[in-house]
């Protein structure tokens, strides 16, 4: 028996194991070591779930009222706000990001859970008006029926809560999987759900990896939906799998978004906001503005700030409250980060700070990599083209309004985008030019329960968050009633 904390998984209800009697291992990106295990599901483990979830649509939840659904979710937010503490501690041990972000993360949620639930009695069918006579025409919107949510490292409660509030909301059921590096968070969250009062197989878990129980949901035939946050590639494969079953989806990828700073910006907000940009969460975030576009006459004085504050950053244990960046997620994760460290050098660009793994001692264990700012940057170059997904910044300057734009719009992505400057004729002119979901101006990074996110181009398909969200989980039936007397004679056509 193995001396880690075991996590279980949530099928029907019941706490269970894997029928391959494997685990997998969660490790601690500071300490370099297992700390906790999940269940390594198969195929067979990922139908029960499916079979579990699909009977659960024709039982007390299926009959329950939206009404009911609302208070259900609000019951979940209030048991997330008694555990946050809890589950912020988990979500560090498991992704390494800092314990001051996960906390925030995790304390935010139940916003998610009241604001979808109390949507979730407001969604509105409507009486058509008619062309032709005697008959009644209205709609109602149903649920799809079963969902299957796939997560990624980097935040999974919150990533997972976009998606499972909205689906919950709307009436469907869910099984989750999350990923195979950070699996523990949503298995005791699932719990919470249970002791909230969710009927047994409204809410499943299914650990295990991508390759065997992600496709093995995705191509399940009772599956009625995908929702997704991860890579582009996989986020594509899956996708193309969903199409084969006529399945809907929807899809939260990668970026390579364009954080522009105008000479005209207040340049003490505007350093800030490229490092909060690209270095929170040691830029393992989707939204990470990893192409810090400077406008040409302050390039070289927004450089030296930049990378004055950045070296400032202390990097450490990150459940200590005074750590500022934490170490990378995964191992391979990491492994891709130095890649593409060794490649922007090779394409010519010049490292202006870090570049390397720490030499402090007292990181060696962890997964870490110094912040890195590279400048002489062109947007041709695979550095400002690619997502790296790490503590990266590429320096790029630009010329004028149009300029700046060309660059941003220069790539396969479209998830967000930050403008920096005093103008509000520009900030709105560059606001309806830039090709991205999210556009902040003077600001980085906000998100929230009522704002829509999502991707443009091959960041993604489909809305999370904001009302419109309920309806990525629901279908319009349209339904016909004859009021006249009597059917008419079928082959004597008016
Ligand atoms: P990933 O694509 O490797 O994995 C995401 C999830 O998909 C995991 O649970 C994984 O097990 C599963 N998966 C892998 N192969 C699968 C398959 N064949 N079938 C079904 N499921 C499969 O991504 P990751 O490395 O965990 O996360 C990082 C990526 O996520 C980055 O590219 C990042 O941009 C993206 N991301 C996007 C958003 C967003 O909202 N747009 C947010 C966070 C992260």
């Amino acid at each position: 028996m193995s001396s880690l904390e075991r996590f279980l998984n949530v099928v029907d209800g019941a706490d269970v194991v894997s029928g391959t009697g494997r685990w997998l291992a969660s490790d601690d990106p500071f300490t370099g070591q297992p700390w906790a295990e999940v269940p390594q599901c198969d195929a067979a483990d990922a139908a029960a779930a499916v079979e579990a979830a699909h009977a659960a649509l024709s039982g007390p939840w299926g009959r329950l009222t939206a009404t009911a659904r609302g208070k259900l979710l609000r019951r979940l937010a209030d048991l997330i706000e008694d555990s946050a503490g809890h589950l912020a501690r988990i979500e560090t041990r498991d992704n390494g990001k800092l314990h001051a972000e996960m906390s925030g993360q995790v304390r935010y949620l139940p916003e998610y859970y009241h604001y979808f639930g109390g949507l979730a009695d407001k969604v509105e069918g409507g009486v058509l008006p008619s062309d032709k006579p005697d008959v009644f025409t209205y709609t109602r919107h149903e649920p799809l029926g079963v969902v299957v949510c796939i997560t990624p490292w980097n935040s999974p409660l919150l990533l997972l809560t976009w998606k499972l509030a909205a689906a919950l909301a709307a009436g469907n059921t869910v099984v989750i999987k999350p990923s195979e590096f950070t699996s523990a968070s949503t298995l005791e969250f699932a719990r919470l759900a249970k002791r909230a009062g969710f009927p047994d197989g409204v809410i499943n878990t299914v650990t295990g990896y991508g390759h065997e129980v992600g496709d093995a949901l995705v191509t399940h035939p009772k599956v009625a939906k995908v929702a997704f946050t991860g890579g582009d590639a996989t986020g594509a494969a899956i996708y193309a799998k969903a199409a084969a079953g006529m399945k809907h989806a929807s899809m939260e990828l990668g970026g390579k978004s364009p954080n522009i700073i105008f000479a005209d910006a207040n340049l003490d907000d505007a350093v800030k906001g490229a490092i909060s940009g690209i270095f929170a969460a040691s830029g393992q975030t989707c939204i990470a503005g990893s192409r810090l576009l400077v406008q040409r006459s302050v390039h070289d004085e927004v450089t030296r700030r930049v990378v004055e504050f950045a070296a400032t950053a202390r990097l450490g244990n990150p459940m200590e409250a005074d750590t500022q960046v934490g170490p990378i997620t995964t191992q391979p994760q990491r492994r891709k980060v130095l890649d593409y460290i060794a490649l922007a050098k090779s394409e010519g660009a010049v490292c202006l700070l870090g570049g390397k793994v720490p030499d402090d001692p007292a990181l060696n264990d962890g997964w870490f990599v110094e912040p890195t700012i590279f400048g002489n940057v062109t947007n041709s170059m695979r550095i400002a083209r690619e997502e790296v997904f790490g503590p990266i910044l590429s320096i790029i300057p630009f010329e004028d309004d149009e300029d700046a734009i060309r660059i941003a719009n220069d790539t396969i992505y479209g998830l967000a985008a930050g403008v920096w400057t005093q103008d509000m004729r520009r900030a709105i002119r560059m606001a309806d030019a830039i090709k991205a979901g999210t556009i902040w101006v003077n600001t980085y990074r906000a998100v929230s329960f009522m704002a829509p996110f999502g991707g443009y181009k091959q960041s993604g398909i489909g809305r999370e968050n904001g009302q419109a969200a309920i309806h990525e989980f629901l279908q319009t039936k349209c339904v016909w009633l004859n009021l006249a007397e009597g059917v008419p004679n079928p082959f004597v056509l008016r």
